[in-house]
């Protein structure tokens, strides 16, 4: 994540990813398997007992000190003050109703973390030395801490089953996810709080840990950004000393997380006993014009453009107001017709049934903008080694309308 821009007095921050992208609902990542075909799914493989292991770095930087906690520096319980934040973050995501990626399941999700106390348990080259082991570190230097940058998470996912990282196991499917690392900025640029410190004098300045952890690790799931300003996946996060939606509790433990979160994650690993969030809007973003296509950049080998690539779709309950989920429009691909088609289809996922939702699109023209959504949208072409085809630019320069009904 990255320090961006400065709104409304408010100091935002960008989160990052290095990963690859999404399908035609949410956005999600994805890999394009080594033998062509659609863009898979990254995710992790549930039928593995323990499909996630973790671990964290208790190495922290002292001097400066990045890490803030009411515990004294340099003593086990602020080991123990981080760790807690740190099972929070993750109690967030397994605490969603109507997955299968959940606590119940997999209760070593909330267990106490595995520790490492090496500086550099995460590598830093996404070249060398992918371990297979899911870490966050605190106190690694890395290449990616350009300027402005305070978190960032890698993924590495495989791009055919028996690939395999490090001392992990070989995949069974393309996209299955290797390795996820969580890197921390530790030179002093940013600082950090636990919960507990944000809303102590000493944690003035500092960003709340628990809600740049809880939107990484949905990098770490398989998400790629929202363009849902409430999301915890949107882009930006909190202006130091805030914090996003409300702190996990044992009644709500996916506390911080929004309707959209919570849709997208159901979306990536749904529970097919869940009679509730089944429902879904699907449909495509077409120009009134066609020809007005023409002047888009022309596409592949591979590919055709004939929709609106990167329209904003958002789902809103009817009666609440409530914005329950966003996607993005773009693309299709089909198992029978393997051939990606930027055709501006959607498909919002996961809703609850009983509802009315009105459904609107939007250019991608606000504080999100098309380059935080980069990694999602370039990935549907890029194979390890030639792209396999030309990601249309996203289109901003529309405007949205409803068309009148015709009698
Ligand atoms: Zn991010």
């Amino acid at each position: 994540m990255k320090r961006l821009a400065t709104i409304a007095a408010a100091i935002l921050f960008l989160f990052s990813t290095l990963a690859t992208p999404p399908a035609d609902g949410y956005l999600a990542d994805t890999t394009i398997p080594i033998g062509g075909g659609c863009p898979a799914l990254d995710r992790w493989n549930l039928s593995l007992a323990s499909p996630l292991n973790r671990r964290w770095s208790t190495s922290l930087p002292l001097a400066p000190t990045t890490l803030l906690t009411v515990a004294a520096q340099n003593s086990a319980a602020q080991l123990t003050e981080i760790s807690q934040a740190i099972s929070d973050s993750f109690g967030a995501w397994t605490g969603v109703t109507g997955t299968t990626f959940n606590a119940t399941n997999y209760p070593g999700m909330i267990a106490p973390l595995a520790t490492i106390a090496s500086a550099n348990a995460c590598t830093n080259d996404a070249e060398n030395n992918i371990d297979g082991l899911n870490t966050i570190c605190f106190n690694q230097s890395s290449m990616g801490f350009t300027s402005g940058v305070l978190a960032f998470t890698r993924v590495i996912t495989a791009n055919a089953p028996g690939a395999s990282v490090g001392s992990g196991l070989p995949a069974a499917f393309a996209g299955q996810i290797l390795d996820a690392d969580t890197l921390f900025r530790n030179d002093g640029q940013a600082s950090f709080a636990t919960p507990g410190a944000l809303s102590t004098s000493q944690g003035q300045g500092a960003y709340d840990l628990e809600s740049l952890l809880t939107h990484e690790l949905g990098h770490w799931f398989g998400l790629d950004h929202s363009a849902i300003w409430r999301a915890m996946m949107f882009p930006f996060a909190p202006p130091p000393g805030q914090f996003l939606g409300e702190r996990p509790t044992a009644q709500a433990p996916d506390g911080p997380l929004s309707d959209d979160d919570r849709a997208g994650i159901r979306w990536l690993y749904p529970d097919p006993n869940d009679t509730v969030n089944i429902g879904a809007i699907e449909g495509r973003v077409v120009p009134a014009n066609s020809f007005a296509l023409a002047a888009l950049p022309l596409p592949s080998p591979g590919a055709s453009v004939t929709g609106i690539f990167g329209a904003h779709v958002v789902a809103v309950d009817e009666d609440t107001g409530a914005v329950i989920a966003g996607a993005f429009a773009g693309w299709s691909c089909s198992s029978s017709n393997p051939v990606l088609t930027f055709d501006g289809s959607f498909d919002i996922e996961r809703l609850p049934v009983g509802h009315s939702y009105e459904v609107y699109a939007e250019p991608l023209v606000g504080l999100a903008s098309p380059s935080d959504f980069s990694d999602a949208f370039d990935g549907l072409c890029t194979l390890d080694s030639a792209p396999q085809c030309t990601v249309p630019s996203v289109d901003t320069n529309f405007n949205p309308r409803i068309r009148p009904n015709v009698p």
